[in-house]
């Protein structure tokens, strides 16, 4: 079973479709599995959950996804995230918004545990600390966990029996996984924060034991003329270009 692994979509079909297509181009995947924020700041929400359950899937659901579905306050929003949501609440289909709001907050699947931002606090926490990373080694019953929210690729290895230590995930070469415990964020499709604008993806091949994470560029113009378009914040537009 091969999976592909996306978080952070983001309502950019732009970017998932690119993605789709490399993977498939790469060996092809039996289904994904998905880590939240399918929704919120870009142009195409309806398409993007439509894509998603075109496919056989496994989802959790992140705070953009739950603000826009009215089970989240925008209260923690910033601006443009919250103008974003309000528009992306009016465009879902009623049939969709229920699918959204079904989702569950975290999900084991084989040897991970996926969550948006962490298995203690999927909806808020950033899992970019060391605090956080040694809470994720304890609270999972998991070899590995899964999550997104920050927008930037990574794994995590625990370091002594009191630390962890945060490791680029460079694209392209294959991480053997074994019994130790490892976490792994697979960078966002829709709206890469690390400085690199292409959309971010994970293949997991359950019988080779493998991880891989790749880039793939897309038509990130095409993307913004949407946005703009609809009159989404210009900010949210801007940043795609430097995925920042
Ligand atoms: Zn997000």
């Amino acid at each position: 079973m091969r999976a592909l692994i996306v978080s952070d979509i983001h309502s950019n079909i732009e970017a998932f479709r690119a993605v789709v297509a490399d993977a498939e181009a790469r060996g092809g995947f039996d289904e994904i599995w998905s880590l939240g924020d399918l929704v919120g700041y870009g142009p195409e929400p309806s398409e993007c959950v439509e894509l998603l359950r075109a496919h056989s899937h496994n989802a959790v659901v992140g705070n953009h996804d739950l603000a826009a579905v009215g089970k989240l306050s925008l209260e923690r929003f910033n601006p443009y995230a919250a103008a974003a949501n309000r528009w992306t609440a009016a465009r879902l289909t009623r049939e969709q918004a229920d699918y959204i709001g079904g989702l569950p907050l975290t999900l084991e699947l084989d040897e991970f545990t996926l969550a948006h931002g962490s298995p203690r606090n999927p909806i808020w926490e950033y899992l970019v600390t060391v605090d956080a990373a040694i809470a994720c080694f304890t609270h999972i019953d998991t070899y590995w966990c899964l999550v997104g929210h920050s927008h930037t690729p990574f794994m995590c290895i625990p370091q002594g029996t009191t630390g962890a230590a945060f490791l680029a995930f460079p694209p392209d070469r294959l991480v053997q996984l074994d019994s130790r415990p490892l976490i792994v964020n697979p960078g966002s499709v829709g709206q890469p924060r690390d400085g690199d604008a292409r959309a971010s993806y994970v293949i997991y091949d359950d019988s080779a034991g493998t991880i891989v994470h790749h880039r793939v560029a897309y038509d990130i113009a095409a993307t913004q003329e949407k946005m703009r378009r609809h009159g989404l914040p210009d900010y949210l537009i801007e940043r795609l270009a430097v995925g920042m």
